[in-house]
């Protein structure tokens, strides 16, 4: 299989082809035709297999190619567990959606709040860590997410043992109902299939 099998835009296929990704991993195989049709995903997969690319790459396809108009704001939340992850995420969405147009913004903390607030409100794709986003919702519970339709949880088994399940639980109860809500998670708890229960609509299981 290579990446030019699955229903991808020129723009994506062309970031993918320059930062020399040729064929999908298997969790890349699997999910990306899943996540296009609109399924939300529980994806067993541990670091290393690809699952960055499994869902950044549905994310630039239904945000600024299969839309009618040009996004206005948040369209996609990604939460990750450390600091590290979300800036691996981010650059390799700056690196693979390089020919789309869109703006992305990393909320980790280290900036101060009104800083990062700015941001968000300009921002078309948000990577965070799951403390820094509880603490903007605490102080703006309001903050916009009218248009936010995918929803990326990533590393979910990592932020729950970090201690994150009220945070997660709060921020899933902030967000629209009506969205696509991706969840990876290496490791199946409780507390896991849990957040599954809360966060998934019918989703499809993914195993790699
Ligand atoms: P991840 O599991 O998303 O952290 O990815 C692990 C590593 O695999 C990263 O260094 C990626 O650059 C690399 N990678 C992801 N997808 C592919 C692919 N389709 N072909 C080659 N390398 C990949």
């Amino acid at each position: 299989t290579k990446f030019g099998e699955f229903p991808l835009s020129a723009k994506t296929l062309k970031g993918l082809r320059e930062c020399g990704y040729n064929k999908p991993t298997e969790i890349q195989k699997e999910t990306i035709g899943l996540a296009l049709q609109g399924k939300d995903i529980l994806g067993a997969a541990q670091t290393g297999s690809g699952k960055t690319l499994a869902f950044l790459i549905p994310l630039l396809e239904k945000l600024f190619v299969k839309q009618w108009t040009r996004l206005d704001g948040l369209g996609a939340l990604v939460i990750t567990p450390t600091r590290e992850l979300a800036y691996q995420i981010f650059e390799t969405l700056r690196k693979v959606g390089e020919h789309h147009d869109f703006s992305a913004g990393l909320i980790i903390g280290g900036k101060d709040l009104k800083f990062e607030r700015n941001r968000m409100d300009q921002c078309n794709i948000i990577i965070c860590t799951p403390g820094r986003l509880l603490q903007h919702m605490d102080e703006n519970p309001l903050f916009d997410c009218v248009n936010m339709q995918i929803l990326v949880l990533d590393e979910a088994d990592r932020c729950l043992d970090m201690g994150f399940q009220q945070t997660m639980n709060a921020v899933i109860a902030n967000l629209p109902p009506k969205r696509q809500t991706l969840l990876f998670s290496a490791t199946q708890t409780k507390s896991v299939k849990d957040l599954a229960r809360l966060s998934l609509k019918d989703p499809s299981y993914i195993s790699v």
